[in-house]
């Protein structure tokens, strides 16, 4: 699993980062439409950001 966590407090798992980018792009669409992040910046950030979760059964 990976996970990452927006600075606002939401915190998102996904099995891949590819999942871990739609899950924020929607977030950030949603959320924080004032970011004006673009995808390569989501990108960037999970690279950066991005940490190994373990599945909680
Ligand atoms: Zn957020």
């Amino acid at each position: 699993m990976r996970a990452i966590d927006c600075p606002c407090g939401h915190h998102f798992e996904a099995e891949t980062d590819a999942e871990l980018f739609g899950l924020c792009r929607e977030h950030v669409d949603r959320d924080h439409p004032e970011m004006e992040r673009s995808d390569e910046q989501i990108r960037e950030r999970i690279a950066a950001d991005a940490y190994a979760a373990e599945a909680v059964a």
